[in-house]
């Protein structure tokens, strides 16, 4: 790339991200750190740090810059957390996690993406990432129970099996709504054995598909 990736994150970071309100200082310093160009296809990097979300074959997406950094500042992860990821895509939302020190598992269910994600996290030394192929609405319930759930696709409803594997005190964000392609961003918080979820802004995903979702 002619353009310095580096300050092109810088941009991002400031024009993006802090300007709409994000204020958690380890998730602005991973977003500055992480080479957003190495998750997409080479001829997209020079489109990598724009202000939207971009193809990554399969009809799939990775998510707008904004919309990660969101997420991630309302899931509060702490190093060594165990944290579950719906939906690897480019495996660029994982790679966030990870550098913020968690356990990071997720689950992907279009093979060649599950295999393009795996790879990419090898080679960038973020080993801390176990990527499985598999229907992500079932989650992961050998690992279980999860600190934080983040699903990266919207559904109908919250999956049952997602609910019933967050940890006590836990915390989920999921896009959900009554429709494809318009959805509600919810923050799902686990207190006495309950649920208590809280509407967020609006968001458009594309479509979590499984057992519990489309
Ligand atoms: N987090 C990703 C973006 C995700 S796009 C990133 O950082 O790049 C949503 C992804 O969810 C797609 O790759 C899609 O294949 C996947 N997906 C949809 N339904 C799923 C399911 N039931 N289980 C696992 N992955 C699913």
């Amino acid at each position: 790339m002619r353009v310095d990736p580096r300050r092109m994150r810088e941009r991002m970071v400031e024009e993006q991200i802090v300007a709409r309100g994000v204020t958690d200082r380890r998730v602005l310093d991973v977003l500055r750190e992480l080479p957003r160009h190495l998750f997409v296809e080479e001829a997209m990097a020079k489109q990598a740090y724009m202000d939207c979300p971009l193809p990554i074959g399969e009809g799939q997406t990775i998510s707008q810059p904004y919309i990660v950094a969101l997420m991630t500042e309302l899931l509060q992860v702490g190093a060594g957390m165990k944290v579950l990821e719906i939906g690897t895509g480019s495996g660029y939302q994982a790679a966030v996690l990870a550098k913020l020190g968690a356990d990071v598992h997720t689950v992907e269910r279009i093979p060649r993406l599950c295999e393009m994600a795996r790879q990419r996290l090898l080679s960038l030394g973020l080993f801390n990432v176990h990527v499985k192929l598999d229907d992500g609405t079932l989650g992961w319930p050998s690992i279980a129970p999860f600190d934080r759930i983040l699903v990266t696709a919207g559904g109908p409803e919250v999956p049952a099996p997602l609910v019933e594997q967050l940890a006590e005190g836990g915390r989920m964000v999921m896009p959900v709504g009554p429709a494809r392609r318009l959805q509600r961003l919810v923050l799902v918080e686990k207190k006495d054995g309950a649920a208590l979820s809280r509407d967020i802004c609006g968001v458009q995903f594309v479509d979590l598909v499984g057992a519990h979702g489309w």
